[in-house]
């Protein structure tokens, strides 16, 4: 998507370890009129698959997700992240791996917000090595729910979690998908 590209250029920053920070379009300041693009374009790719639910996890996939579910009619659900592992039994949970924190959190959602009869679209704002993605498809999977896709604003295919996934069968379209950004320079994967 031609409009996440030119904002990351003119307005992300690589930081140390391979973090792009897009904290004034997309994590702490949001334009609106880019988010509201990103809905359209999700939307736009997963029209036809019976998506009844966008599935993310606090904090920052929340805006994307929001975005995405209006304008696809459904509801959004965000897992929430736990500090501890002890959670009770009316929540699904699952134990995801930062690398960028070098630490598991445990995420949990209400068993109330998915069952068997949905069909989740999973949606985050970046996409590195797939541990979140992996728990977001892997609470749906508890649920029951089948998982039509993901949708990711920015993937960073450098750290190939969403090849693998795609070699596992999994649908995952990213808006824009860095392909490098050694010395600070940034290109995209055509
Ligand atoms: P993964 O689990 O795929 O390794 O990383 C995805 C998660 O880590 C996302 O939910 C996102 O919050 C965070 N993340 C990974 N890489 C970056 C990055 O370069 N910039 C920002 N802002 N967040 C990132």
């Amino acid at each position: 998507m031609r409009q996440m590209e030119e904002m990351i250029l003119s307005h992300g920053k690589v930081l140390p370890g391979n973090v792009l920070k897009v904290g004034s379009f997309l994590n702490q300041q949001i334009d609106t009129e880019l988010l509201r693009a990103c809905g359209e374009e999700i939307r736009r790719l997963y029209a036809d698959c019976g998506v009844t639910k966008i599935l993310t996890i606090e904090a920052s996939g929340i805006a994307i997700a929001a975005a995405a579910a209006m304008a696809m009619g459904v509801p959004m659900v965000f897992a929430k992240k736990h500090k501890t592992s002890n959670v009770d039994g009316d929540t699904y949970a699952t134990v995801v791996h930062s690398f960028t924190h070098n630490t598991d959190y445990t995420v949990v959602v209400s068993r109330d917000y998915l069952t068997a009869a949905d069909t989740v679209l999973c949606v985050d704002d970046f996409l590195a090595n797939g541990a979140a993605l992996r728990g977001l498809i892997d609470l749906a999977g508890q649920a029951g729910a089948k998982v039509a896709g993901a949708a990711i604003a920015v993937e960073k295919s450098f750290q190939n979690g969403g090849d693998a996934l795609r070699a596992e069968g999994v649908r995952v379209e990213s808006l824009a998908v860095i392909e490098s950004m050694e010395g600070g320079r940034i290109t995209f994967r055509k």
